[in-house]
């Protein structure tokens, strides 16, 4: 089926309205009207070609909501008028030791995201979110369940909200865990929310004198303006866990520095030019570590967008038309955003 759409012909383009081929429904598929698509960093590192292998015609996007409309033959879990949710994955292997533990994110046959990765489908890459609609397997379909005025603020729960979940879990962070967020961008300011509403006591880290208020108006328990120095020295050897949302290279000793004998710092950011090499000292002298973590699986995003829906956790986002995405990537490459774009889709028509 022919879908509107706003992707790149190059990395040098600014993104432009196209037309794109969407699959029939096979038998385990959903199709999802996109009611609403959050504006992720990834979607610029891709669309400009940032990182290696993007393939074009680019159409990213990957925090998707919308209504069901149409489903497969053999679909139980979804109907017609459902509200559902797709964020980075939409397909993989189903079988490898990572995909049957639930952790598809980790596919030992290789993921396919959705955007960017190989498909049968024309043209032969997926195509995501900033279009008017998606076929996607049930299995890689999510259930909404906020109500549905909050759905424009649920989509950026897709991506930012399972990719700072997910590590904050996985290290443990509740109770008695001190725990930093740095960046407060889309993803860092859904990592402030999750992590006090898992009851840690968390610290924003930001370089923008100006998002100190809003910091802990989204539950941050003290901020720390990161270029000042004495406010970083007052921090050191006392975190758990440091979660690092950084979009762009920069220096983690600042930040193992910070870390108690036995604390992580985990790194989600994937900026283009690699970080300056970290010293061992920080690490050897107090048995710190390095991690990495990426978005979540199937199961666990379900477990997110549930814990975010009794919590009355959204996004705080700002709605855009499509029509402004090249503004919008100017306006994230500044660290000004408050704190997601989200595209209303139906701007595709306009
Ligand atoms: P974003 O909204 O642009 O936020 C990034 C934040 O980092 C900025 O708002 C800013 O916060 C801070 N920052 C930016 N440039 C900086 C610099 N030069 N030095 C220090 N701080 C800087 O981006 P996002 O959508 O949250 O994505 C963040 C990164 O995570 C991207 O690289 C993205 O590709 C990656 N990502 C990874 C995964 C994964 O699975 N691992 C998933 C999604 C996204 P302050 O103003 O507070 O300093
Ligand atoms: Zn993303």
């Amino acid at each position: 089926m022919t879908t509107k759409a706003y992707g790149a012909l190059a990395a040098d383009k600014p993104l432009e309205s196209m037309d794109i081929e969407r699959r029939t429904p096979g038998r385990h598929d959903v199709q999802i009207d996109i009611a609403y698509c959050g504006v992720c960093h990834s979607d610029l590192h891709t669309v400009r070609s940032e990182w290696a292998g993007t393939l074009y015609p680019c159409v990213p996007g990957h925090e998707i909501v919308g209504q069901v409309s149409a489903v497969g033959s053999n679909v139980k879990r979804f109907k017609l008028g459902d509200t559902v949710g797709v964020g980075c994955l939409v397909d993989s292997c189903q079988h490898c030791p990572s995909c049957a533990e639930g952790l598809e994110q980790y596919c030992e046959n290789a993921f396919v995201a959705t955007y960017n990765s190989r498909t049968p489908d024309a043209p032969g890459h997926t195509l995501g979110g900033y279009s008017q609609r998606i076929v996607v397997s049930d299995k890689f379909v999510l259930k909404i369940r906020h109500p549905q005025e909050q759905l424009a603020a649920v989509a950026p729960l897709l991506c930012a909200g399972i990719t700072t979940y997910s590590p904050l879990r996985h290290w443990q962070a509740g109770p008695g865990k001190k725990v930093g967020i740095v960046g407060i961008g889309g993803l860092g300011h859904m990592g402030v929310k999750i992590a006090h509403a898992m009851g840690a006591h968390t610290v924003a880290f930001t370089t923008s004198e100006s998002k100190r208020r809003d910091a802990l108006d989204l539950g941050a328990d003290e901020v720390v303006v990161s270029r000042d120095a004495d406010e970083m020295a007052r921090q050191a050897g006392t975190f758990d866990i440091i979660l690092d949302t950084v979009a762009a290279s920069h220096d983690l000793d600042a930040y193992t520095r910070l870390l108690k004998r036995d604390g992580t710092l985990v790194l989600v950011g994937v900026p283009e030019h690699a970080h300056p090499s970290p010293s061992v000292g920080n690490l050897i002298f107090r048995r710190t570590a390095i991690a990495g973590s990426m978005i979540g699986g199937l199961a666990e995003t379900q477990e997110m967008l549930d814990f975010c829906a009794e919590k009355n956790i959204v996004a705080d986002i700002e709605m855009i038309p499509v029509q402004d995405i090249d503004k919008a990537y100017e306006r994230m490459l500044k660290s000004d955003v408050k704190y997601r774009f989200v595209i209303d889709n139906a701007s595709l028509l306009g």
